[in-house]
């Protein structure tokens, strides 16, 4: 009998959940030599990259949010630490390492996204951010410890990975430089590209009056056009402009390489993929998860893992010939950190948007809780525990 062969192009979170899923589930088969697993991963590091926050607003040890990617895979899981450069769907065949070649039976993308300030004029040299690497998100707590006096402006361009984020930025800012006893001679403004300072109303009707009262500046429908790094100013496609001291943005995002040099992708690397069954579009051998694809839907670590859940039990499902399908139902349920140890959780579905709710200690604890558990999380061990607080992030439906 010929080997079956699972190639999943991304070790992060959506990528790593999805091999061990892979590994329970098909245990038996890779022991047998019967199906192989293999993930590509670039990097030495795999960064918990919502660690950036507590890097950048609380001043965290950036070693304490890194692991080696081999620490993190399951049993039978092959590890390639290498770059995937280019990804052939129509004959199912990939290229790593400089050139060599490797075919297989299922491909998953599972490639992430890219904060590419590089995109605005301006932009990366003239602000801060914490979205791309743990020694930029460095920068800012040393930006913040020094900062005394004037206008720190947080901005948001689209599209970027995290919703939550800028938010959470905005407030952490405000909280630390109350701590620091220099709040009012700061004076904080939030560039949304939004109408709202949230795109879900119900949480924008959380989040706006708690900066109200905490005077918090609010610039909607501001989307960045170029920045004068020597005026220190910013200007918008709507024709307005701000002036700043210190900038700190979250550029917009871009799909990896790979996508866009393999043509799969487009321009912006966007992966197209059917956003119930995750296969990319035309191919039934052929899966994207996480921040990857074009999905409109929010680009977090609780989607990219419960996209790897589904897609696991589908491409499963797929080589035992069940005849089931597995369709993802767009569950997501980000955490919002609001400072003052309250948090909110942006929760729906593809048909249930995030309602408002009170800001609380659980919520807040709940999401610092989650800071030590993703490790754990990512082996798989913790999954009916997210079931039943989440819900099953898929319907299941028969073939024909
Ligand atoms: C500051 C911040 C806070 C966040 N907070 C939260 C939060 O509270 N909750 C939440 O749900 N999400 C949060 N997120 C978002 C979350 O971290 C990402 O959405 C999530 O990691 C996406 O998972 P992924 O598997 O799609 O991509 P990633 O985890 O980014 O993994 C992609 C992997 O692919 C690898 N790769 C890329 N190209 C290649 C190639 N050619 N060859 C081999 N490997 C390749 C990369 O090295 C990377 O390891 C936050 C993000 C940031 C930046």
């Amino acid at each position: 009998m010929n080997m079956t062969r699972i190639a999943i192009v991304g070790g992060g979170t959506g990528g790593t959940i999805l091999a061990n899923a892979l590994s329970r589930k098909l245990g038996e088969e890779i022991r047998e030599g019967l199906v192989e697993v293999v993930v590509f991963e670039r990097s030495d590091s795999h960064v918990y990259q919502p660690g950036n926050i507590d890097i950048a607003f609380r001043g965290a040890d950036p070693a304490g949010f890194r692991r080696p990617p081999s620490n993190l895979l399951r049993r039978g899981v092959k590890l390639v630490q290498k770059a995937v450069s280019s990804i052939d769907l129509d004959n199912r065949a990939l290229k790593y390492n400089e050139g060599e070649k490797m075919d297989y039976d299922y491909l998953v993308a599972a490639t992430g996204s890219v904060a590419t300030p590089e995109l605005v004029p301006g932009l990366a040299e003239a602000s801060l951010n914490f979205h791309k690497t743990q020694e930029d998100s460095r920068k800012i707590w040393e930006a913040l410890s020094r900062f005394k006096r004037g206008r720190i402006v947080i901005l948001t361009a689209l599209p970027h990975k995290c919703p939550p984020s800028p938010v959470e930025a905005v407030f952490l800012v405000d909280e630390l430089m109350r701590k620091r006893g220099v709040r009012r001679d700061v004076e904080i403004v939030y560039a949304s590209p939004y109408t709202r300072a949230y795109p879900a109303h119900g949480i924008a009707d959380v989040v706006e009056p708690e900066m109200e009262n905490r005077d918090i500046t609010l610039r909607s429908l501001f989307n960045i056009d170029y920045v004068d790094p020597s005026a220190r100013k910013v200007f918008s496609l709507e024709g307005e402009e701000l002036q700043y001291d210190l900038l700190i943005a979250i550029p917009p995002h871009r799909g990896a390489d790979v996508v866009i040099n393999s043509g799969i992708g487009g321009e912006e690397g966007w992966i197209p993929t059917d956003r119930h069954t995750l296969n990319i579009k035309g191919y039934d051998d052929a899966y994207a998860i996480g921040d990857a694809t074009d999905i409109p839907i929010s680009k977090s670590g609780v989607v990219a893992h419960l996209e790897a859940i589904t897609a696991a039990e589908s491409i499963a499902s797929q080589i035992e010939g069940t005849g089931r399908v597995y369709l993802y139902n767009g569950r997501i349920n980000c955490p919002l950190e609001m400072g003052g140890k309250r948090a909110v959780f942006v929760s729906g579905t593809y048909t249930k948007q995030p309602e408002r709710q009170p800001p609380s200690l659980t919520k807040y604890f709940m999401k610092r809780l989650f800071n030590r558990l993703y490790w754990t999380m990512l082996r798989g061990s913790l999954e009916p525990i997210f079931n039943a607080y989440l819900g099953s992030p898929y319907e299941v439906k028969h073939r024909g």
